[in-house]
């Protein structure tokens, strides 16, 4: 009997290492990763430059209050303001802690122009920005909330694609529009580039603040380091966690000068964020990540498996309705529930995960080659087929 809380279905296979995209298991078998820990492992398994980064911290120094200075931190912090719209860096240590400071950074910047009356946050209706309370009452979905009252209140929702009610929600009381640049648990849906402007014109207008959460999309799993990039739209406040500790639990919040002035001392802390373990590894991770021909490589690479994913859509229409994704944000939409197709391509050693709309999630490593690729369209199709 296991002592673990029964709140995941987990699968009855466990790994003994991994290396590279692949995982081995205790049954001695070889699979295909292209679930990544959903997005994490960016790098991979093992990656040997990060391996070695943490062997070598690990015998200097794991851990410090951050009542002191932390030398890593302020590294990777100078990186990641250099190479994207931010100017200030607070780290956490996972997705949810990430979102739920982005909003806290939201509202204190309010209160701090002495409008505390706008602390309301207009969400997508069952987006996902974590597990916490105030997360799961983000979301607004009624699966992740139900049973876990009272309501955290402060949250609006409006529907994906419903632009009218966007503008409606919007109320006095509203202080930022927080939206995923890529849906991914809600089944890899891109919120495209002009809807990006759109977005950014209307808080504007109405001078509110723009919450890009770039946990699952970003550190350039879109091919772009951020999602957002591409439409050249700057948010004020953008969340990450996940690729960036390529395995290592590290979030973080990404804010402008702006927004930055209501966090002063006191407002926000966390005792494991931004340690000098954690911090050595984000800093590997992004140099490696941000690299021009890196991401290059990304964007060539993805381009050339969705082609092929798309080939494989028109083969069995039947079974695949729609491809959907960028990068290797990759969702495969079925025309069905996906537990079986993900289930066979597991048998033929190819590890997929789950997303809502009965899509198939596919999150190779960022530094996949491309007969790992073949590999798994050529399982793709081999399931499609045997299902058709
Ligand atoms: C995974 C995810 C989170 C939550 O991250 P955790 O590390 O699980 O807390 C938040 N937002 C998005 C978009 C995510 O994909």
């Amino acid at each position: 009997m296991s002592n673990l809380a029964k709140n995941y279905n987990r699968k009855k296979i466990s790994f003994k290492y991994g290396r590279g995209s692949y995982l081995y298991s205790t049954d001695g078998k070889k699979y295909l990763d292209f679930v990544m820990g959903i997005a994490v492992n960016s790098l991979g398994h093992a990656h040997p430059s990060l391996v070695k980064t943490i062997n070598k911290q690990s015998k200097k120094l794991w851990h410090v209050s951050n009542a002191f200075q932390i030398p890593e931190g302020e590294n990777l912090a100078k990186k990641l303001c250099k190479k994207t719209f931010a100017d200030y860096v607070m780290f956490q240590n996972s997705g949810a802690e990430a979102t739920e400071a982005a909003i806290k950074v939201a509202r204190r910047y309010f209160f701090s122009i002495g409008k505390p009356n706008k602390n309301r946050i207009l969400c997508i209706k069952n987006s996902f920005h974590g597990r916490t309370l105030a997360a799961i009452y983000a979301s607004g979905s009624k699966k992740m909330t139900e049973g876990f009252g009272p309501k955290v209140k402060g949250f609006d929702h409006f529907t994906f694609g419903d632009h009218k009610a966007l503008e409606k929600k919007i109320s006095k009381d509203t202080a930022a529009i927080m939206v995923e640049t890529i849906m991914g648990e809600g089944g890899i849906k891109v919120i495209p580039d002009f809807c990006l402007r759109e977005l950014r014109k209307l808080c504007n207008k109405k001078k509110i603040l723009l919450i890009l959460d770039e946990v699952q999309c970003g550190i350039g799993r879109s091919g772009d380091f951020f999602a957002f990039e591409k439409s050249k739209v700057k948010p004020d406040i953008v969340p990450i966690a996940k690729g960036i500790g390529g395995g290592f639990p590290i979030g973080a919040v990404l804010m402008n000068k702006k927004v930055a002035s209501g966090m002063v001392p006191g407002t926000h802390g966390s005792t494991f964020g931004g340690n000098p373990l954690a911090m050595s590894v984000g800093n590997k991770v992004m140099d490696i990540v941000s690299n021009k021909k890196f991401l290059n490589n990304v964007k060539k690479l993805s381009k050339y498996f969705l082609s092929n994913l798309n080939k494989i859509k028109e083969k069995y229409p039947g079974i695949i309705k729609q491809i959907r994704g960028r990068g290797f944000l990759i969702g495969i939409q079925l025309n069905q529930d996906q537990t079986n197709f993900i289930k066979n391509l597991m048998e033929n050693k190819l590890l997929t995960i789950r997303a809502a709309e009965n899509v198939v999630r596919i999150l190779p490593p960022l530094n996949v080659k491309k007969n790992e690729l073949d590999e798994a369209l050529k399982i793709i199709n081999k399931v499609c087929s045997q299902l058709k």
